[in-house]
């Protein structure tokens, strides 16, 4: 199969005009100027749009899907987790509910040319067969909550997390301590373990808020509250005494197969911290910007040489599962170059999630994931007015067949 456009972006080498993509059992196999193109009798024109890697959600909770506009953001985050908590319980307990809820979440985001997740669950062995039979690439993180008197539950939670996966060679496994607050730091260093023992991705809240801090510094604040509440509190935990960065590098969760989910709240010494470890920041704009936290230092992550991915998080605290969405609101506020956004919200990703070597650009070799957008009539010079705000993929391929369709 053949597929033609305007545009081809590769990602990781220069821009195509008047390009070509070709493509044989679900995996590219050239790419270049229409001009230079094989002989193959199945094309498609795609005409003025820009064919470019399916983009890359590096953090997700697609189990959330259902809870969309249910469970507003506001700058009182222990408030919104509270409500969280409140309506996964009454909303989100049933295997079924569950599961139709990922449903939802693979359909929205392949709908929105997301065909690689990283996508975090509570119950691997009820969502782990709905993401392997979907055409979605990518990990599923199983995550542990461990802290305080639900420490013990730590072990059959790695267990559940780290069983490996049924049928797809597409997803694979990871682990997901959740965040400092939730869990043990003896806990994350048992994750650490497991995972560099299995040398599988690892994935964690990290300074999401400043909060945080206040709870591993001294085991003061919101967060305390909220365990309090939740009857989890145990008096004879000892406080890490630690920031945030410092407690994961020290528990030996920092390493080049570990994404940093949010990473809202770092100092300069934070920054390099996480270049030397190598993990992958992802960074979740529309979602950071909700919670009202102070501007994001995702810039001097890339300066530092941090590998800064992108996420649209959950539908319980961002309206979509767009990534291209969360880079238009990017270019459109901050500026940023073009290239560099496409980077972003594609082999940045690839890589923080491992998975480099299937997806994340288009390259001969790799599957065929694709997003394929039509360029607005006022930009159709310009790849970059795939940035637009309002713009959607008319197209999109997982491993070389068509996921979705807009018409
Ligand atoms: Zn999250």
């Amino acid at each position: 199969m053949l597929l033609f456009s305007r545009f081809v972006v590769p990602v990781n080498a220069p821009v195509i005009e008047n390009g070509f993509v070709h493509i044989e059992q679900g995996c590219i196999v050239s790419l270049g100027h229409a001009a230079d193109r094989p002989i193959d009798n199945d094309l498609i024109d795609y005409g003025d749009a820009v064919i470019c890697p399916g983009f890359v959600n590096a953090h997700t909770h697609l189990e959330l899907s259902s809870l969309c506009g249910k469970v507003a953001p506001t700058d009182d985050f222990t408030d919104w987790l509270k409500r969280l908590v409140r309506i996964i319980r009454a909303e989100l307990s049933t295997k079924e509910q569950l599961q139709a809820s990922v449903r939802l979440g693979i359909e929205q985001s392949l709908a929105c040319g997301v065909t690689c997740v990283g996508d975090i669950t509570r119950e691997p062995d009820w969502i782990r067969p709905i993401l392997a039979q979907s055409p979605l690439c990518g990990v599923s993180f199983g995550e542990i909550i461990a802290i305080g008197k639900m420490r013990d539950q730590w072990r059959n939670k790695l267990l559940a997390a780290t069983k490996p996966y049924p049928g797809s060679s597409r997803m694979r496994v990871g682990v997901s301590p959740h965040a400092p607050y939730t869990v043990d730091p003896e806990v994350m260093a048992a994750c650490a373990e497991k995972t560099a023992t299995l040398r599988i991705p690892l994935c964690m809240h990290i300074a999401e808020t400043l909060a945080e801090a206040e709870f591993t510094l001294q085991h003061r604040g919101p967060f305390r509250q909220h365990l309090a509440e939740l009857g989890v509190w145990d008096d004879n935990m000892e406080s890490p005494s630690s920031q945030p960065i410092d407690l994961a590098l020290t528990t030996g969760l920092l390493t080049s197969r570990t994404v940093v989910a949010h990473a809202n709240y770092v100092c300069d010494d934070d920054i390099n911290k996480l270049a030397q470890s190598q993990s992958s920041v992802a960074y979740c704009p529309r979602t950071h910007e909700a919670f009202g936290h102070q501007p994001h230092r995702y810039r001097a992550m890339l300066r530092a040489g941090v590998n800064v991915a992108i996420g649209a998080d959950s539908l319980a605290s961002n309206p979509t599962l767009s990534v291209l969405e969360e880079l238009q609101c990017l270019r459109h506020r901050d500026g940023v170059d073009p290239q560099l956004l496409m980077e972003m919200g594609t082999i940045n990703g690839a890589k923080a999630l491992g998975r480099i070597d299937q997806v994340g650009s288009l390259t001969p070799g790799k599957s065929a994931d694709l997003a394929v957008m039509a360029l607005p009539n006022s930009h159709v010079r310009e790849w970059a007015g795939i940035f637009n705000e309002g713009i959607a993929p008319m197209a999109v391929y997982a491993a070389g067949e068509v996921a979705n369709v807009h018409q």
